[in-house]
């Protein structure tokens, strides 16, 4: 982490004490009406009601005063291909049909490390300008596409999780690597990356259908072999896909059975969608402590299916869910978008969802997906300074709105519903400003 100076930022600011889809959401939720957050050295070194912190800090220090917004921690994207930011909205297709009119033919300019980088810095400035501090990424089957990725991320010190991906049938042949190819590379890449700075290694098969059963065999033994790492992949994201994964591995009893049998479930294993998941698959997501990765806007926009939140979220088996954009077949980089479109799926789907539990797959609840609350996700004392500070009045209709929200709680439902990108007054990655409005 670079060394920073202390900086110390006001205002109103919100962060989570529990799991507001266990506890009322009232009391899960930390809310300061008027609070000072120090930041130093990386790290939040103070937080807490300003009245009372502000006769303990020196005289000289500098306070950067943000009126109508709310501090809150920085945003979580917990699944998201950073190579198809160039494919964002290229529509008509369902999932399989997708991958192979779009995403493979994106993918494949990723061989040009130039491009690679440029794209890096393009998906991370928009990561800041959203409020986004960290993010668990996708990059291509070309390994420097992740070093393009990594490189990018540790300029801007971000904690960033990203692997290579896995793809040895399926795809293209020039998106193909071998089981062996890919476990080389994969381990080139955690040795140099997997602790350097703020980032992190996920081993990351595409999905079941596109990694042989040896692919998958050897993406279980690294992961072993390097604890601490992470597993990426998708999982249940629509009929047609279930249907050919079981047809692939007819041993198996289900998709999840797939990853499970080849060692890549458990803590810091997180799978993208679930849409699909069975009762007995999500009691055994709950058993492993497997993560899923609920993307509304992609769900929505490949007309995938509707995630249940209320199977995934039950209180008897709490599985980790966290928020995410699933960019490009996700639609917006905006985390306050993408909650607005959970609740929206929530409604569909005939399953209750407010704003708070919301904030909290995108925040909190994302962090716990990932094995990180103790670093990110909140704005507890001694945790990542990692900030993001949304205005309340970003535009003249939510400006006008919000004068009638009567509590926090409104207010959040309004930002969830309402704003976007416009409403990030400024982003701090650990204790530095790395974007700020104009
Ligand atoms: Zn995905």
């Amino acid at each position: 982490m670079k060394s920073s100076s202390r900086t110390a930022i006001r205002g109103a600011a919100l962060t989570f004490t529990g799991d507001p889809f266990l506890e009322p959401s009232a009391s899960a939720l930390r809310y300061e009406g008027d609070a000072i957050l120090v930041m130093e050295n990386g790290l939040i070194s103070t937080f807490g009601d300003a009245p009372a912190i502000l006769p303990t800090l020196p005289d000289d220090i500098e306070i950067a005063t943000y009126p109508d917004s709310l501090i809150l921690p920085g945003f979580i994207d917990c699944h998201v291909h950073y190579p198809q930011t160039q494919i964002i909205g290229a529509g008509g297709e369902a999932l399989i049909d997708w991958l192979d009119k779009y995403t493979f033919v994106a993918e494949q300019t990723f061989a040009d490390k130039s491009h690679a980088s440029e794209s890096a810095e393009i998906f991370c400035t928009e990561l800041l300008r959203n409020g986004t501090t960290t993010a668990s990424v996708f990059c291509t089957v070309h390994e420097q596409s992740a070093d393009a990725l990594f490189e990018t991320a540790q300029i801007h010190d971000m904690r960033m999780i990203a692997g290579k991906v896995l793809m040895d049938r399926n795809a293209p042949k020039t998106l193909q690597d071998t089981a062996r190819s890919g476990y080389d590379q994969s381990k080139h890449l955690i040795e140099k990356w997997h602790g350097t700075d703020r980032l992190l290694y996920a081993i990351t098969p595409r999905f079941a259908a596109s990694s042989t059963p040896d692919q998958l065999e050897l993406a279980g033994a690294l992961w072993r072999e390097h604890p601490g790492t992470y597993v990426q992949s998708h999982i249940a994201e629509t009929h047609q896909e279930i249907d050919w994964v079981q047809e692939l591995y007819p041993d198996r009893k289900g998709y999840f059975d797939v990853y499970d049998h080849f060692g890549l479930t458990g803590p810091r294993s997180i799978f993208g969608h679930g849409i699909y998941l069975t009762d007995e698959e999500w009691q055994r997501c709950h058993d492993s402590n497997t993560a899923i990765a609920h993307c509304p806007t992609s769900n929505q926009f490949l007309g995938s299916g509707l995630f249940n939140i209320e199977k995934a979220r039950n209180a008897e088996r709490s599985v980790p869910v966290g928020l995410a954009t699933d960019l490009g077949a996700g639609t917006s980089f905006s985390m306050l978008q993408t909650m607005g479109a959970a609740y929206q799926v929530a409604r569909l789907a005939g399953t209750e969802l407010d704003a708070t539990q919301a904030l909290y797959m995108a925040t909190a609840g994302a962090a716990k997906a990932l094995c990180l609350e103790d670093k990110i996700g909140t704005l507890e004392v001694g945790t990542e300074a990692d900030v993001a500070i949304i205005d309340l009045k970003s535009r003249p209709i939510i400006d006008y709105r919000m004068q009638f929200a009567e509590s926090i709680e409104e207010q959040l439902f309004v930002l969830m519903t309402m704003a976007d990108d416009r409403a990030t007054c400024a982003t701090y990655i650990a204790g530095n400003l790395a974007f700020e409005r104009e």
